[in-house]
């Protein structure tokens, strides 16, 4: 971190500046004094130092971090690939590539172990479906809630597919025991209290990127859980707002291949809520195949037209049985 100072700096209050740094962060301090000002270099973990803390003293003309400001979630200090275990059969970041499929609400019985059956056989390894919506009307449906999270563990039973659905709050942690990826959706991907709570299970998490969040702040998003002891974090790329209006969201293809070089956590990329569009979710998710993706997760409903939720950028079981066949070849041309 580079800190200049104001010319006006007396030598005083330049020592208590200095003293305080020192006593406050585990840094050691480089000065050079220059004609007109001094320029302070912090040497150390900085990922502490607290910046705006910094900018507010009356000394300091500005600073800049030379540094990540996260440190758990930096490829820096853990260059190896993070890889998730889900199951015996399920490694996330392995090089392999695993596709969670499933409809968007679990809505009956029949229709979540349906899908299960059907998009297993096309080669899904994980099964996703929302129990808890987080929905932009509270008139539209809500989800099945505690129930739906039965049905899901009910498809798990039948077809051996691990589970991955999405939590709303703090207080329904416990209700996720049984779940074997817990997703935090792009709406809550800065609701730092439930990141924090997350960070203090073992549970592998799914962390959408929020609607207009920067790389840098989904990152320090995923630091949050890690920071409180929970390293199984995936990130997942689903779309950001742009000026663009013909797509649901802009699947930010670049941030894949930037977040492989930034950190060493598995990628997931989530074409169907960027397209927004089922025609799109083919050629999108090729797209992130062909720039690194570990994962996909990708809305399959047995009866688009009638889904309780995001119907038209659901595949149909057939739909998801031809992309799916497409992702695994262009996957082997690409080893
Ligand atoms: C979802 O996965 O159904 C969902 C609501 O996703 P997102 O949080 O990315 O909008
Ligand atoms: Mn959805």
């Amino acid at each position: 971190m580079i800190i200049v100072l104001k010319p006006s700096t007396t030598p005083e209050q330049l020592s208590s500046f200095t003293e305080k740094l020192r006593n406050d962060y585990d840094v050691t301090i480089n000065r050079w004094d220059g004609v007109h000002s001094t320029v302070l270099g912090l040497i150390g973990d900085t990922t502490r130092v607290d910046i705006e803390y910094i900018e507010a003293q009356d000394i300091v003309e500005n600073v800049k971090r030379v540094q990540e400001p996260y440190k758990k979630a930096n490829r820096k200090f853990h260059p190896e690939n993070t890889e998730i275990k889900i199951t015996d059969s399920v490694t996330i970041g392995d090089g392999s590539l695993h596709i969670m499929a499933g409809p968007c609400s679990v809505e009956s019985e029949e229709q979540i172990v349906g899908i299960a059956e059907s998009v297993r056989k096309s080669g899904a390894t994980l099964l996703r479906g929302g129990a808890f919506k987080p929905r932009t009307s509270p008139y539209a449906f809500q989800g099945l809630r505690s129930e739906g999270l039965d049905l899901l563990k009910t498809a798990r039973k039948q077809t051996g597919l691990p589970i991955v659905t999405e939590i709303m709050r703090v207080s329904h942690i416990d209700m996720f025991e049984n779940v074997d990826i817990i997703q935090v959706g792009a709406r809550n991907m800065q609701n730092f209290e439930l990141l924090k709570e997350l960070g203090r299970t073992d549970k592998p998490i799914l962390l959408k990127r929020g609607l207009s969040a920067t790389i840098e702040e989904w990152l320090m998003s995923a630091e949050y859980i890690m920071a409180n002891g929970n390293d199984k974090v995936m990130l997942c790329e689903r779309g950001i707002r742009t000026y663009e209006t013909f797509t649901r969201n802009t699947l930010d293809v670049s941030a894949i291949p930037v977040i492989k070089k930034l950190s060493h956590l598995p990628v997931i990329v989530d074409p169907s809520h960027a397209a927004g569009k089922s025609w799109l979710v083919e050629p999108l998710a090729m797209a992130a195949v062909a720039a690194g993706a570990d994962g996909l997760i990708i809305e399959v409903h047995n009866d688009p037209p009638h889904a309780l939720s995001d119907g038209a950028q659901s595949l149909t079981p057939e739909q998801f049985d031809e992309v799916a066949a497409k992702l695994f070849s262009l996957k082997r041309a690409l080893i």
